[in-house]
């Protein structure tokens, strides 16, 4: 079974959330491929002494980059702590993140309750389960 890879996000106003959360859930996550946003990924690698590949910083583009792994198919869950009380400048990023997780039916937590629940599912470690890839070949193959 390969190495499952879950990448990590949060806004500045829950980036002291999300490294609580991942230090205290430091031996599910031990075992998985870390993606993160630059300062995210900073404060998780200081946090929880664990080499993270560090993408670019969410504004400047580090959103779009675990959009793009995304939908490469590198990366299987999302863990994203986005801020619902503050407008951020690359608000349509985030949409575009969480779009293209939605699309490739990519498990996404927003907050901690959902991230407990996906970090502590079974099937996460379970051989023998794979989430249904979407089949996009009547959009590629449709006559425009
Ligand atoms: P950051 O990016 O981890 O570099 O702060 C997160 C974001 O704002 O999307």
């Amino acid at each position: 079974m390969a190495t499952k890879s879950v990448a990590l996000v949060a806004h500045d106003h829950k980036k002291k959330e999300l490294v609580e959360w991942a230090k205290a859930n430091y031996d599910l996550l031990a075992p998985l491929n870390i993606y993160a946003t630059g300062t995210t990924g900073k404060l998780l690698e200081e946090g929880m002494r664990k080499t993270v590949t560090r993408l670019l910083s969410g504004p400047l583009g580090g959103d779009q980059q675990i959009g793009a792994k995304i939908a490469e198919g590198e990366i299987d869950m999302l863990i994203f702590f986005w801020d619902p009380l503050e407008p951020m400048p690359h608000d349509p990023d985030i949409k575009a993140l969480l779009r293209i997780a939605a699309l490739w039916n990519i498990p996404v937590a927003c907050n901690r309750a959902s991230a407990d629940l996906m970090i502590r599912s079974s099937l996460l470690h379970d051989r023998d389960y794979a989430p249904v890839k979407p089949d996009f070949t009547s959009y590629t193959t449709r006559s425009v």
